[in-house]
């Protein structure tokens, strides 16, 4: 058997499409999506980060702004920065560009971002939700996943799921979406012993570990679909994944290749998520007449129903 390879770009380009006609229909109305992007810091990889993100958006037609912060700004300064950003009309989605510098306390940044702007899906509240199924935005890279299995069609419901990596960006929200979708889920990590035992059980593997070759063709099932979420600069200066490509390709149904397998996705899904936050935030100024930001700490009792329902799909 040789693998499927699931193209990141061609599900990116359908995703990003489905985008462009609600921005389309939304500027029409006088609204145009708008992203702001906070960065702190001179890190090289997130700047190029932030680059991508920025393209993206104008690529579909959304508006963005970088708001560049010193390394040494008071973490005061950039919620203060946030606030604004919440109350402001024209942004309807915020992201804090991570990693942080070390003296800021990374949570209660993300948690001064207004739920209803919060894109990246990093908000306590959106991150609570994956455990009910009600988030208001997913996570981007897990749910850029979980749009490639949609566009194959593979089913979910029923099958064995293994996720390797268990970090709170990837790994656990992964988990909890398949989990969502009636799959049976099993989450390893760095202290797991004996890797293989677990992901030879797997119909669906998804690694996120951040490990070149961590996962060979003989811990991979015969027709598991495999996907690669791992990007790994080695010292010859290649890009690969976690995943023996070539070897895992040989016996897998599906599989991701890096790069241009969940890369794409991720970017993709950020920009959807901005164009359904401004959907959501137009349709709430047609139906509540203002805009009420969520501050941190609100109880999710006190939401009106609007603010706790799914973005559809
Ligand atoms: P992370 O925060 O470093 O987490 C890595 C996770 O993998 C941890 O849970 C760790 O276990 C686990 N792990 C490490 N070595 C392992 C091993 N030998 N066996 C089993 N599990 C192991 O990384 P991350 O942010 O989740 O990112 C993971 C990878 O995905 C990285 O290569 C990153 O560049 C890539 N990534 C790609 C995209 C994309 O768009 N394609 C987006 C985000 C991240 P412990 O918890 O026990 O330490």
């Amino acid at each position: 058997m040789v693998a499927k390879i699931i193209d990141g770009h061609a599900v990116a380009r359908q995703v990003r499409a489905q985008c462009r006609d609600i921005s389309d229909s939304l500027k029409a109305g006088g609204v145009t999506p708008g992203l702001a992007v906070i960065i702190v810091g001179n890190d090289p990889a997130s700047k190029v980060y932030v680059a991508n993100k920025i393209k993206a958006c104008s690529e579909v037609g959304l508006s963005s702004t970088v708001y560049a912060f010193e390394a040494g700004v008071e973490g005061a300064v950039v919620e203060a920065e946030i606030e604004r950003l919440n109350a402001d009309p024209t942004v309807h989605g915020i992201l804090v560009q991570l990693p942080l510098p070390k003296h800021f306390d990374v949570r209660r940044v993300l948690g001064a971002i207004s739920i209803d702007k919060d894109v990246d899906g990093f908000h306590l509240y959106n991150v609570g939700g994956l455990v009910l199924g009600d988030t208001v935005f997913p996570p981007c890279t897990p749910f850029g996943v979980q749009k490639m299995l949609e566009f194959e069609n593979i089913r979910i419901e029923g099958q064995n799921v293994v996720v390797v990596g268990a970090s709170n960006i990837v790994g656990k929200p992964m988990a909890l979406m398949l989990m969502q979708q009636d799959a049976t889920v099993c989450i390893c990590h760095a202290k797991t012993r004996d890797l293989a035992q677990f992901t030879i059980l797997a119909d669906i593997l998804v690694v996120a570990a951040g490990r070149p070759n961590l996962i060979t063709k003989e811990m991979v099932r015969t027709g598991a679909v495999v996907i690669d979420v791992g990007i790994n600069r080695l010292p010859d200066g290649r890009l690969v994944g976690d995943v023996d490509f070539e070897g895992v390709r040989q016996k897998a149904s599906y599989i991701t290749p890096v790069p241009g397998g969940v890369g794409p996705m991720t970017v993709t899904m950020l920009v959807y998520n901005t164009v359904h936050a401004a959907k959501r935030q137009a349709d709430k100024l047609g139906k509540l007449g203002k805009l009420a930001g969520v501050k941190t700490g609100e109880s999710v009792e006190s939401l009106p129903k609007a603010y706790q329902a799914p973005v559809p799909a």
